[in-house]
């Protein structure tokens, strides 16, 4: 680890190693939705609670024996330069997750952050297509490394792999 790095509580008990600057702020912005272009990641753990809410065989598939959420053709502006997007991203630039049960997949909450296991740590810093395109960086006064709650949710720790950068 080097002098940079901190570590900080998220949970009782479970520590993260913060590698990005302490001083990062930012706020979504929300007519953005880059982030959203992407099939993400879905935690086996989260599986059950993805299929509380959506039809798994509609908005899921798998790859390399992993669970994404589908990548679709979409026919509104939200989309990416492709004319696809997440299978959840309604025209109206919300998710559907998030806007109609207030839940979403832990790699939604952790962009614009990367999170990965390192020696028994959890180390988290900023996702490098993040700096290129997520607009919501140094936006407002909300400090990342005060919030990391928000970001990380409290199973990742569980986790064998939880590196959040796999999707399609
Ligand atoms: S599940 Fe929701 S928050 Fe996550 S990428 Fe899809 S639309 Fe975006
Ligand atoms: S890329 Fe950043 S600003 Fe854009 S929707 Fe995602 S989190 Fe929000």
């Amino acid at each position: 680890m080097s002098a940079d790095d901190r570590r900080v509580e998220v949970y009782p008990g479970k520590e993260a190693v913060v590698e990005f600057d302490p001083g990062l702020t930012f706020d979504c912005v929300s007519e953005c939705t880059w982030c959203c272009h992407h099939g993400v990641l879905v935690y086996d753990r989260e599986f059950l609670e993805l299929a509380k809410r959506a039809n798994l065989n509609e908005a899921t598939t798998q790859f390399r024996g992993e669970d994404f959420v589908v990548r679709e053709e979409k026919d509104h502006d939200h989309a990416g330069d492709d004319g696809r997007a997440c299978y959840f991203l309604r025209e109206d630039g919300l998710c559907e997750l998030h806007a109609e049960d207030d839940w979403k997949p832990a790699r939604c909450s952790v962009f614009p952050l990367s999170v990965r296991a390192e020696a028994g740590d959890i180390h988290v810093s900023v996702r490098e297509s993040a700096r290129e395109h997520c607009e919501g960086m140094n936006v407002g006064d909300r400090k990342v490394v005060d919030n990391l709650e928000a970001f990380l949710p409290e199973y990742l720790w569980d986790l064998d792999d939880p590196d959040s950068e796999r999707e399609l």
